[in-house]
């Protein structure tokens, strides 16, 4: 038997060397950041020169980083935060951090590629001077990435502000979207192979001065966030930022389209394949072929990948994402296979024998299927 193959980066990155030591490192600083006496004082310096790191990567200021628990919490932090009055509105193939965190808001439909759909934006916006807008900048399942300066403008002409869920952009070769009109940005650092349970909600400081906060407590976080900081946690949060290395994105992106070409060759659709994607991620459907059957096949040989987003009951629900894409028959038989910052140079490699052992077992099984390319039951250009 090898070893395990992790290619679930979109719901966990591996840990990161430094970002490690960092996090042992900090669970020896015992003072609370935010008492006066030395241990205190300590603890405080290395937090801030944290946030200075992870506020240089988001081309904002120190002060207008709010650490917090993950990017599920700076996700609703921006709709309750800067929501207030406003009507707000997010994009259609949104996380579930916030579909759940703005129940009530408007839709912005996404085209069949996954982008979202600047003239229905356009057109929802028209009349309302003051909305808030939420759209993210790179989809976990799909990795389609959407054109976020070109949302900003169109939130700008409307007077809206635009908060981006830029979770699975950072650290691959997506950066600045406050420089490009966003008004905030939410983080995670697990994401990008830091601790799981810390993250941040970057703003402009326009947008941080108008910030009401959801959790008040001793006034921490300049009173946009209480609760004591998470100390270990936001210094490997910071030191996996300094880690990424920007060569990263290339290497995976040339082993993602290994496993592409392979997969299609077996019949599977690349959903989202006409957009520009996020290089480490695909989103594979085999028609006829539960995801389910297809991970627990692919488990079996060792490979983790996942169904769409991960979900926290262990339980696969059907893709919202791929649903609103406009493709319902493959909603329910897509895995999405994302490359960590660490796969090994055998991955591609390792996953297409998988793959092809999978497709073909589950393809021969169905009844009058051919596998032949003549007889696909949809084609790959469809996406
Ligand atoms: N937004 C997106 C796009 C995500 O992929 C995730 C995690 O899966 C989240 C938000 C939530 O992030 P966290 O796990 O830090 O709460």
């Amino acid at each position: 038997m090898g070893e395990t193959l992790y290619l679930d980066a979109n719901a966990s990155e591996p840990l990161r060397p430094a970002a490690r030591e960092a996090v042992i490192a900090g669970l020896d600083l015992v003072g609370n950041p935010a008492s006066i006496h030395a241990a205190g004082r300590a603890a405080r310096g290395r937090i801030e020169a944290a946030r200075a790191v992870i506020a240089a990567h988001c081309g904002a200021r120190a002060q207008d980083v709010v650490l917090l628990s993950g990017a599920t919490e700076a996700n609703a932090l921006a709709l309750s935060g800067l929501g207030g009055a406003r009507a707000v509105l997010i994009g259609a193939t949104e996380h579930e951090a916030v579909r759940a965190a703005a129940p009530g808001a408007g839709i912005v439909p996404v085209g069949r590629d996954g982008v979202i759909d600047l003239d229905a934006l356009d057109r929802l916006l028209a009349g309302d001077s003051d909305a808030l807008v939420c759209v993210m900048a790179a989809n976990n399942e799909t990795g389609v990435i959407n054109p976020v300066e070109a949302v900003a403008a169109v939130c700008a002409r409307h007077g809206a502000l635009l908060h981006v869920d830029a979770v699975q952009a950072v650290g691959r070769g997506l950066a600045d979207f406050l420089r490009l009109g966003a008004a905030s940005v939410a983080i995670s650092a697990h994401k990008i192979g830091g601790p799981k349970g810390i993250g941040a909600l970057v703003l402009t400081p326009e947008a941080a001065g108008g910030l009401v906060p959801m959790l008040r407590g001793g006034g921490q976080e300049r009173g946009r966030r209480g609760g004591t900081p998470n100390v270990p946690a936001i210094l490997g949060f910071a030191a996996a930022i300094a880690a990424i290395d920007p060569g990263e994105i290339g290497r995976l992106a040339a082993m993602r389209d290994a496993i592409e070409a392979a997969a299609v060759a077996e019949s599977a659709i690349v959903v989202g394949g006409g957009a520009l994607r996020l290089g480490n991620t695909s989103c594979l459907a085999l028609p006829g072929v539960s995801a389910e059957t297809q991970l627990i096949a692919l488990d079996l040989d060792q490979i983790c990948v996942s169904a769409g987003a991960a979900c926290s009951s262990g339980k696969m629900a059907r893709s919202h994402v791929i649903d609103a894409m406009g493709w319902p028959e493959l909603a329910g038989c897509a895995i999405r296979v994302s490359l960590p910052w660490n796969a090994p140079d055998d991955a591609a490699e390792r996953f297409i024998a998988a793959y092809r052992r999978m497709a073909d077992r589950a393809l021969r099984k169905r009844q009058g299927f051919s596998t032949s390319p003549a007889s696909r039951p949809l084609g790959a250009e469809l996406v």
